[in-house]
């Protein structure tokens, strides 16, 4: 069957992203195939099942979630859960002997992160955070112009994410407003590609942080989570990037590089399906004609071939450990109104 040799993903969590976005990106893969879904709801479990051609005795509930050990189909535990929820069915997946491919944000703590880096690698398994931009066409020719020199040394980056949070509106966006579900507000879930972009495209750590945030409590939305967080990260390099993040604004998702040599614009930078490049100079301006790829399946093939062939994946556990602890850091600088160090 064509299937065969493919590695097989349990799906946990079957909402908007995993419906929308994940599950009709596998028929994209090479490496990657669905066998097993986790859910709370039983009936769109048993319906995505059907239409997945998932078997029906590789449905499971979050409560009978660990006997999926005994499921030989089930090399990969894919986690698109609340943020929240990560650490823990991270590390049940572990210790049930599967690797875990899990979310953004990691987690709501860097404990959490920790832990979850120890449990994979207590049971010897990958842990791959999806930080889907690493695996996408436009982002990745943006790192290698970069390296090469194409913009000449960088001077600084910015980058805007943004959209309006509907949680009366919009069932996904409910639980992005409760704290203790989503650890934060517009940083921890939109914000967290702007960090992520500065750290890629430099491929350097930032030392220091500053921000400023900005919520209406009045609007029941910003109660417990932030809207407006501006923040600043230095590079050791000296590269100053100034980013925001918004709960409020209308859709936003873009970041530009600024180069001695030329300069360079991603917009949208983090969109699913559409990107833009743009590069130019004193001289002008051109617009490197790119082709869009299927990000989704690309990352979901890259944790299978990891798994098969023994290797790292180029977005680990760590990775996503180290965003968490510098939006900790943003946090913390926003709140003391002071720069804080990395
Ligand atoms: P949804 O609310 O649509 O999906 C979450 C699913 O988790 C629910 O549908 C439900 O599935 C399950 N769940 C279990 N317990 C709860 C609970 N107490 N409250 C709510 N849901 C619960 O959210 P999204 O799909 O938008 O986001 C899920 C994760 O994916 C988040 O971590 C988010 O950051 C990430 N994400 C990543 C994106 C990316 O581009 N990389 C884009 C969008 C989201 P069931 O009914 O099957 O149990």
């Amino acid at each position: 069957p064509a299937d065969s040799g493919k590695l097989g993903f349990a799906i946990v969590g079957l909402g908007k992203f995993a419906t929308q976005q994940i599950m009709p990106s596998f028929k994209d893969c090479k490496h990657a195939r669905i066998t097993a879904l986790v859910s709370g709801s039983p009936d769109k479990a048993k319906q995505l099942a059907q239409e997945y051609g998932v078997a029906e005795k590789s449905i499971y509930s979050y409560d009978n979630f660990d006997s999926i050990k005994d499921n030989p189909e089930v090399d990969i535990v894919y986690i698109i859960l609340p943020n929240s929820m990560h650490a823990e069915y991270t590390i049940r997946a572990a210790k049930a002997g599967k690797h875990v491919l899990c979310e953004k944000p990691m987690a709501t703590s860097v404990e959490d992160c920790e832990k979850m880096i120890a449990a994979c690698n207590k049971a010897g398994k990958k842990l791959m955070i999806a930080y889907r931009a690493h695996y996408e066409p436009f982002n990745l020719d943006a790192m290698d112009r970069i390296r090469k020199g194409e913009l000449g040394k960088i001077k600084a980056i910015t980058s805007d994410h943004g959209r309006p949070v509907k949680p009366t509106e919009d069932k996904a966006d409910s639980w992005r407003v409760v704290k203790k579900m989503a650890g934060g507000g517009s940083l921890m879930d939109i914000g967290i590609y702007a960090l992520n972009a500065c750290r890629y495209l430099t491929g350097e750590e930032p030392v220091e942080v500053t921000a400023q945030e900005f919520s209406d409590k009045s609007d029941p939305r910003f109660k417990e989570v932030e809207d407006n967080i501006h923040f600043t990260l230095r590079f050791p390099s000296g590269v100053l990037a100034s980013c925001t993040s918004s709960y409020s604004y209308s859709e936003v998702k873009r970041g530009r590089v600024f180069g001695d040599k030329a300069w360079l614009d991603l917009d949208p930078l983090s969109d699913y399906y559409e990107h833009n490049m743009k590069i130019g100079d004193d001289k002008g301006k051109e617009e490197p004609k790119l082709k869009e790829g299927n990000q989704f399946a690309a990352e979901l093939d890259h944790m299978a071939e990891c798994v098969r062939d023994n290797k790292t994946p180029k977005t680990p556990g760590e990775e996503g450990l180290k965003d968490v602890r510098y939006i900790m850091a943003i946090y913390e600088a926003a709140k003391k109104g002071k720069a804080v160090k990395v």
